[in-house]
């Protein structure tokens, strides 16, 4: 039977959205809530049941082709588990049996980013573009891959974790507990870090404003602010992160040759001038015949992620049934 509807779900660290999308993106209904992070994994599985329910009263249940969850975790998608999580307590959880267990629909689960990556192919910016990949710029750095038209995940399923490819050995540490990674020059703590330094001197007066005056409070949305209002010295730490940015999409455009490189996640959407920047730098360095590859800012929003965990069920549904979209 062809559906008319699916459930996505975007689970954040600190916010959980759920929406009701018809089959072309259209959002019926969403609906949010904070993610009770500190309260354990059942706590965070009733919370999203209450969104999942909540949404699927907008449909007959027979409309509804299934349930996608996009996790802050990696995910093994061949078995539908989950490997590791920073953020949440969810690492070992089985958490599309404990969901699956409480729905009348299939659940298919997968890492947050991917589905980002998904919503922007199957309805953003990357519609119709076969080969490109997505960068996600917020408290962490993920990303997703896209070749030949599919969400590339390697062999178990956890490949493209740009944020976590090395771009200075013996470089600052990483979340994840590795050191020099991408994400520990362009999470949102470096970037707050870099701000709280440029804050504590003279010339931080614009950092500091925004942070109420306090020059140890000033956080990553903080420098962007104060960029976008033309401070040089915060912009100037967005241009450094925009170097970083660009060195490392080098390598990729280098390796896969994608036709467009999407920046997406909170801090990506919210500063055009570290997309620019990484874009000069893929102009001056990228190996030649590889330089038309475009960047550009993400459409969805934070939409994406609940778009794309509902294509990804879309889909599920649809290879079940033997459908071809
Ligand atoms: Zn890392």
């Amino acid at each position: 039977m062809r559906t008319s509807y699916a459930i996505g779900v975007d689970v954040g660290g600190t916010r959980t959205a759920a929406g009701l999308i018809e089959r072309k993106g259209r959002m019926i209904k969403e609906v949010h809530a904070l993610t009770p992070a500190q309260a354990g994994p059942f706590a965070i599985v009733d919370s999203i049941i209450e969104l999942i329910e909540d949404v699927a009263s907008g449909a007959h249940p027979g409309e509804i082709a299934g349930i996608g969850v996009g996790l802050p975790a990696q995910i093994d998608f061949l078995k539908q588990t989950v490997e590791f999580c920073t953020n949440l307590p969810i690492a070992g959880v089985d958490m599309r049996s404990l969901i699956m267990s409480r729905v009348r629909h299939p659940v298919a689960i997968d890492n947050d980013s991917n589905c980002a990556g998904i919503g922007e192919s199957r309805f953003g910016v990357a519609k119709n573009v076969r080969d490109f990949v997505m960068i996600t710029l917020g408290t962490g750095v993920g990303g997703a891959l896209f070749l030949d038209g599919e969400p590339y995940r390697g062999s178990r399923g956890l490949g493209a974790e740009i944020g976590h490819m090395i771009i200075d050995l013996g470089g600052p540490p990483c979340p994840c507990g590795g050191r020099g990674h991408i994400e520990s020059f362009l999470g949102r703590p470096a970037i707050a870090a870099r701000g709280r330094e440029a804050a504590a001197e003279y010339k931080g007066q614009a950092l500091r404003d925004e942070a109420g005056g306090d020059a140890e409070k000033v956080t990553a949305e903080d420098v962007i602010n104060a960029a976008n209002k033309g401070d040089e010295i915060a912009q100037q730490i967005l241009l450094d992160a925009g170097g970083v940015l660009g060195e490392a999409l080098v390598g990729i455009v280098n390796l896969l040759n994608p036709k467009l490189i999407v920046i997406g996640g909170g801090v990506g959407e919210s500063c055009a001038l570290l997309s620019e920047r990484a874009s000069e730098v893929i102009d001056e360095h990228a190996l030649a015949g590889r330089r038309d590859v475009r960047v550009v800012q993400a459409e969805l929003g934070n939409d994406a992620g609940v778009l794309g965990a509902a294509a990804l069920a879309f889909d599920e549904h649809d290879s079940r049934e033997g459908l071809h979209r």
